[in-house]
């Protein structure tokens, strides 16, 4: 079976002014078809990156990233966004960016469709609850704007379902509800689910929880093994566990060796 996301050594560099921040840094990580992951780690960590570039919305710096077995680092834009329209429903984490506010909840959701379906509209509308609902999308609470984006997110269908910090902003009920919704989903249409949160409820609602911490996934750097990616004009920047060794300032010596170079601290 071809996995859902197949990420392979995955590098994430931006660019902000004069500075690289190295958002990703080698991350593997294989999320199954019809498997919900929740994607847990502290702010800054490199959820959201990893989601944008799930998404096609962002292109890695570095790596290969595969969904349904296409692999998307490679593919020109215009195909990149017709597999991202068909395949690929997402939630963004500032919900006002995932709907049209002066639009009802309908129109949002006939205006996501590729192809008209008034009946997926009304089906869609009565599971997370906002049928007859006749307001804009901008008038409504947080909890009902966040059901809205998820339900926006599921209009065509998609077989992959991306949701950042989808409860982050709701009361404990609304929070609820949503998680709710796509449990409920995964398990009826067996939509792949990929969710970052740092809300425990959310992580015990799905099936997986993988953790991402300083743009690494799963098991801690171990000393010696550690990767650092290497910036612009050889810049490095050394991941936080090693900054009490080199802190700041340090002066350090670069030797050649076989396949590489080794850096030692020179003492002051
Ligand atoms: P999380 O979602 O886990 O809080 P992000 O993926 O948003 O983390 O960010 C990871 C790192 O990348 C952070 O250090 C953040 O400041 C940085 N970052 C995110 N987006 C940009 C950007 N557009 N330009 C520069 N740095 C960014
Ligand atoms: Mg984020």
């Amino acid at each position: 079976m071809t996995a859902a996301v197949r990420c392979q050594g995955i590098v994430q560099i931006y660019k902000a002014r004069e500075l690289e921040v190295v958002a990703l840094r080698d991350v593997d990580l294989v999320v199954e078809e019809g498997e919900t992951v929740a994607l847990l780690g502290p702010s800054g960590a490199g959820k959201s990156t990893l989601l944008w570039l799930m998404a096609g919305l962002l292109r890695p710096s570095a790596g290969r990233l595969w969904l349904h077995g296409t692999e998307v680092s490679r593919l020109p834009q215009a195909t990149l966004d017709r597999l991202r329209a068909a395949e690929i429903g997402v939630v963004l984490q500032n919900p006002a960016r995932n709907l049209i506010p002066y639009a009802t909840p309908a129109q949002n959701l006939a205006f996501a469709q590729r192809r008209p379906d008034r009946r997926r509209i009304g089906e869609l509308l009565e599971r997370v609850g906002l049928a007859g609902v006749r307001r804009p999308a901008g008038g409504l609470s947080g909890g009902e704007q966040q059901r809205l984006a998820v339900a926006v997110a599921l209009a065509n269908r998609p077989r992959l379902l991306l949701a950042d910090e989808p409860t982050s902003q709701l009361d404990l009920a609304s929070g609820r509800a949503v998680i709710e919704l796509i449990r409920q989903t995964a398990a009826e249409y067996g939509t792949t689910v990929v969710a970052v949160t740092h809300d425990e409820a959310v992580s015990r609602a799905l099936g997986r929880t993988v953790t991402i911490r300083d743009g690494r996934v799963g098991a801690e750097g171990r000393r010696g093994e550690d990767l650092v990616v290497v910036g612009r004009e050889g810049a490095l920047q050394l991941p936080p566990e090693y900054h009490h060794l080199l802190p700041p300032g340090s002066r350090v010596r670069v030797e050649a060796i076989e396949d590489g170079v080794a850096l030692r601290r020179v003492e002051p």
